[in-house]
């Protein structure tokens, strides 16, 4: 009976995480052996949402914002609208030619760059090796 238990919980952080979260989870492993640092990152928005995804180094970790998606039909006609974030300005990254934007931490106010992608996410948060990947090990969320 514990199993069943345990598979009811999950499925109502998986319809929890949907809400609140939307987009690609993965989890993400720095496969420098002298460094090890993991963490779930996530990038798109869903139906109903918006996201962007940076990394914030003042908290040492990954902060997103969410905005509401005008006239989506999967919106929720009582939720709280989020109107889409404006971002702080926009940088010139001299050492590959990008333009990078920059957005308030939720969390701090503190300035980070907005990734893209988990194609622009090759370097560790932690250690700066371009050792950053997806743990293959561990299985894609696919929320929405
Ligand atoms: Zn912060
Ligand atoms: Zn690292």
């Amino acid at each position: 009976m514990r199993t069943v238990t345990k598979c009811v919980t999950m499925v109502s952080i998986l319809t929890i995480a949907a809400v609140v979260y939307a987009g690609d989870g993965f989890s993400m492993k720095c496969k420098s052996k002298s460094c090890g640092y993991e963490s779930e990152v996530r990038f798109g928005g869903g139906m109903a949402f918006g996201q962007l995804t940076g990394y914030c180094v003042k908290c040492k970790k990954f902060v997103y914002l969410h905005w509401t998606l005008e006239g989506s039909p999967a919106l929720d006609p009582k939720a709280k609208k989020v109107p889409q974030p404006k971002s702080l300005g926009t940088v010139w990254d001299s050492q590959n030619g990008q333009s990078l934007a920059i957005y308030a931490c939720p969390h701090c106010a503190g300035p980070f760059a907005e990734i893209k992608s988990k194609a622009d996410l090759k370097n560790c948060p932690s250690c700066n090796k371009p050792e950053f990947a997806v743990d293959e090990t561990k299985p894609l969320m696919a929320i929405d």
